[in-house]
């Protein structure tokens, strides 16, 4: 295709404005990956009451206009951005976006479904853009394509409109009150809408909309695909997704290698002299308050603090790995169980083991860079970006075999010497201390071992560049 595909990717959090979780990386880096592959993107985002100063007082005023969400008749802003080359839509509506936190709240479905009515009806008044295909990415921007081509059909340029959907994480739908269906969206009358949106007895599910109205399905890595179709990973959806497996799609996600690089690290390093590298360990150990010992194996986990992580796998085996001699830096915040379990390990091990509860990407940073291991054994993991990001830096990987962990750590291999990292498969706290301990065991026996697999890792290219070219191949089948 020679002329230009007009992207509007659309999330509710991306880098460097808001984030909380992969999903704000993946939607501050590949737009731009995009760009670069030959797109003409556009980024679209709720005006969260989060985004530092410095960005909100750039912001220029573009068109303002009414939504009608149900009975609603609500105010909409669009003010706009451009940085790095790539341009940036904010959807202003104080009452829902400027609150304390992202998202958490009674009235979160409302707030999304305001979202992705605000980007539908914008359109028309948008100068300059006009999009072939919308990306909408999670729960929150599921209800689009429900929207679209139930509401804004009778418009004639809207019906060249293709949308594609982006599952970073099944888990979250965007449940709510059958009541929604006619007061929130306006959508009464609508028998295939009710079909595709109902969910349990008196419920309707955005998520679940998306798999039905949308172009095409993609998710954050090929694993992951296939995992959805199956009962323990399908979150009561697989069904729905087998129905529509021909158009349904695993992407790795990439990372922005320039952000994360052992060259940009507080102290630089290469894979030709790791000398920064070790002065980024004992500068991390003496910021956890730990023993500054270059020998003890440093490991860290940067982590939402909720089950789908293998917390518990961790809790379960912790006792045990501290009689050995290790080091274990934790950062996290979420559920208060875990913050509350893996501060008191913190208390019964001080010169062992440091929590910190907190989001904090600079220090997230300095981690990845001076840490030996990564911990990341979770349950399930969409794709996960924090064991790229640790790989990048020659900190090793230990993770559980499924969804984006699987397609993006090789596990050492003794025989081959291949490997990138360290990787167990079952749900056993057991698998997990062993493969830790296997992992050390190379560490302290075998430094020269260890350190080819950190060059490994280093060298792993985890770039957005062929996999932003996949995401518009799925662009280019739904256009065709
Ligand atoms: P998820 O999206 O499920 O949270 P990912 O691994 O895809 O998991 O992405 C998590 C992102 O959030 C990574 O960039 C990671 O560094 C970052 N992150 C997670 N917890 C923290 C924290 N406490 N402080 C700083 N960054 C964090």
């Amino acid at each position: 295709m020679s002329e230009k595909i007009n992207v509007l990717f659309a999330a509710s959090e991306c880098v460097p404005f808001i984030k909380t979780g992969g999903l704000g990386d993946v939607a501050g880096s590949l737009p731009k990956a995009l760009q670069d592959a030959g797109c003409e993107v556009r980024v679209i985002l709720p005006k969260l009451g989060q985004i530092p100063s410095k960005y909100t007082e750039a912001m220029e005023p573009l068109i303002t206009f009414e939504v009608p969400l149900g009975w609603r008749r609500l105010y909409c802003g669009i003010e706009t951005l451009e940085l790095d080359h790539v341009k940036y839509y904010f959807v202003d509506n104080e009452f829902y976006f400027k609150r304390d936190t992202a998202y958490g709240y009674g009235d979160d479905c409302e707030r999304m479904a305001f979202f992705s009515k605000a980007i539908l009806e914008s359109l028309q008044y948008l100068p300059d853009f006009f999009p072939d295909v919308i990306n909408c990415n999670d729960w929150h921007t599921a209800i689009l394509p429900v929207l679209l081509h139930e509401q804004f059909m009778g418009i004639e340029k809207y019906q060249n409109i293709k949308t594609v959907f982006t599952i970073h994480n099944l888990k979250f739908q965007g449940i709510c009150n059958e009541f929604n269906f006619t007061d929130l969206l306006a959508l009464n009358g609508k028998q295939n809408a009710w079909d595709q949106l109902h969910f349990d007895r008196d419920c309707i599910n955005f998520l679940q909309g998306a798999l039905y109205y949308a172009d095409y399905i993609t998710t954050v890595s090929p694993t992951y695909a296939q995992e959805i179709c199956t009962v323990p990973y399908g979150e009561r959806l697989d069904h729905i997704l087998n129905q529509h497996r021909d158009r349904l799609t695993g992407i790795l996600n990439g990372i922005d290698t320039v952000k994360f690089a052992p060259e940009h690290a507080l102290y630089p390093f290469t894979i030709d002299d790791f000398a920064g590298k070790a002065a980024c360990k004992a500068a991390l150990q003496r910021e956890a308050g730990l023993p500054e010992l270059p020998d003890v194996p440093l490991m860290v986990l940067i982590s939402r603090l909720t089950d789908q992580k293998g917390l518990d796998l961790l809790a379960g085996c912790i006792d045990r790995l501290m009689e050995q001699d290790i080091q274990l830096f934790v950062l996290g915040t979420g559920d208060k169980h875990y913050e509350w379990l893996l501060g008191e390990f913190g208390k019964r091990y001080p010169d062992k083991m440091v929590l910190k509860a907190a989001f904090d990407e600079p220090l997230s940073m300095r981690m990845y860079a001076g840490a030996d291991l990564f911990l990341m054994p979770s349950l399930f993991e969409p794709c996960g970006l924090s064991q790229m990001m640790s790989m990048s830096y020659g900190t090793l990987p230990v993770v559980r075999e499924t969804g984006g962990l699987k397609d993006s750590v090789v596990p050492y291999n003794q025989f081959t010497g291949e490997g990138t990292g360290f990787s167990f498969n079952s749900t056993r706290a057991d698998d997990l201390y062993n493969c830790i301990m296997y992992a050390i065991s190379v560490y302290k026996d075998h430094p020269d071992i260890w350190k080819q697999l950190m060059k490994q890792a280093m060298t792993e290219d985890f770039s957005w560049g062929e996999r932003a070219k996949s995401y518009i191949a799925v662009y280019e089948a739904c256009l065709a």
